[in-house]
C-alpha cells in the first residue's frame, strides 16, 4: 500500500479489551466516533489500523479492525511532545464514514488481529532496545580505555572490568532472547511467549545498561546533550509501549506449564 501505517487501540491502555472508540454501521460504511491517546507516528501516519467497538458481541468479542485514510474528514490530531524525539499524538474521530471494505479480517476479529500486532512489535522492540544498549556499552567502553586514572585507565580498575562485563552479558543475553523470538516467528511456530519475554529482558536491561554506562562515565556522563543523556531519555519508554513490563510478566506467568508439573510425585 506505501503509506505510514499506525496502530491505534483507543483509550484501553494496558486492558486492551477496553476500547471505547465506537463504529456503528451505516449502509455499506461504517461511521467511526471517539478518541485515542498516546499513537506513535499519529501525526505523520497516511492510513491508520483502527480497532474500534462494533458490538457483535460483549468486550473483546465486539471489536473490529479498519484501515482508515488519515486524510479522511472528521480525523484530527494533536502533536504531544515525548522526553525522548519522535512523532506522537492524540487522535480524534468525529463521523468518520470508513467503506466496509476497509475491515481488516472480518468483523468481530479486532482482538485477535491487535493481539496477534503486538505479539509481532514486541520482538522489534527488543531489537531497539539492543540497539540502544550497544551504543551506550560502546561509549563506556571507550571511555573507560582512554579515561587516565590512578596512573593507569580506568578500564584497568576491577570493578569498572566487571561492570563492563555485566554489560555485554546482559546484551548478549537480549540479543540471543530476540533472535529466538524471531526464530519462532521465520519457523511458523508459537511465538508469543518468546516475543513477550525478548522484550521485558532486552527493554529492562537496555535501562540498566545505559545508567551503568552513564555510572562509568562519571559527571561526563551527565552533560546534557550528550549521546549518553539521549539514549537514557530514548530507552524509557520502550518499557511501556506494545505492552508495559507488568503486563508482560502477566502475560508471560499465564503461559507457564501447569500440567507439566501437577501430577509430578518427585518434585514433592
Ligand atoms: C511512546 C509511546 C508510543 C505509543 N504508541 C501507541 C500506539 O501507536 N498505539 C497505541 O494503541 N498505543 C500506543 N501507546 C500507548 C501504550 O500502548 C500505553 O501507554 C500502554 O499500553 C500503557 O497504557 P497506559 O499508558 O494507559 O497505562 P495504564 O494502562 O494506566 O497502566 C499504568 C501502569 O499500571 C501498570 N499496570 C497495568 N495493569 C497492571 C497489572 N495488572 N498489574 C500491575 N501493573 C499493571 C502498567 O504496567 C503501567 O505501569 C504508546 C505509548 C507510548 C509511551
Amino acid at each position: 500500500m506505501g503509506c505510514r501505517i499506525r496502530i491505534v487501540r483507543v483509550q484501553a491502555g494496558s486492558d486492551v479489551a477496553a476500547v471505547t472508540l465506537s463504529a456503528k454501521r451505516q449502509g455499506d460504511s461504517y461511521v467511526l466516533n471517539g478518541q485515542k491517546a498516546w499513537i506513535a507516528q499519529g501525526d505523520i501516519a497516511d492510513c491508520l489500523i483502527v480497532i474500534a467497538r462494533t458490538g457483535e458481541g460483549p468486550g473483546a468479542l465486539g471489536l473490529s479492525a479498519f484501515i482508515v485514510d488519515a486524510f479522511l474528514p472528521g480525523v484530527s490530531h494533536t502533536t504531544l511532545g515525548a522526553i525522548a524525539p519522535r512523532s506522537w499524538a492524540h487522535l480524534r474521530f468525529d463521523n468518520v464514514r470508513v467503506p466496509m471494505e476497509n475491515i481488516l479480517g472480518k468483523s468481530g476479529q479486532g482482538f485477535i488481529i491487535a493481539l496477534d500486532i503486538l505479539d509481532r512489535f514486541r520482538m522489534t522492540v527488543g531489537g531497539a532496545a539492543i540497539g540502544f544498549s550497544r551504543r551506550a556499552v560502546d561509549i563506556a567502553l571507550r571511555h573507560a580505555l582512554q579515561r587516565k586514572i590512578y596512573q593507569g585507565r580506568l578500564l584497568d580498575l576491577q570493578m569498572v572490568k566487571a561492570a563492563l562485563a555485566k554489560m555485554e552479558i546482559a546484551l548478549s543475553a537480549s540479543s540471543l532472547l530476540t533472535a529466538q523470538a524471531a526464530w519462532h516467528l521465520d519457523h511458523g511456530r508459537t511465538f508469543a511467549k518468546y516475543s513477550a519475554v525478548a522484550k521485558y529482558f532486552a527493554t529492562e536491561q537496555a535501562g540498566k545498561i545505559v545508567d551503568d554506562a552513564i555510572q562509568i562515565l562519571g559527571a561526563a556522563g551527565v552533560v546534557a546533550g550528550s549521546q549518553l543523556e539521549r539514549l537514557y531519555r530514548q530507552i524509557r519508554p520502550l518499557r511501556i509501549y506494545e505492552g508495559s513490563s507488568e503486563t508482560l510478566l502477566m502475560n508471560i506467568a499465564s503461559t507457564l506449564d501447569a500440567h507439566r508439573v501437577q501430577h509430578r510425585e518427585d518434585l514433592q
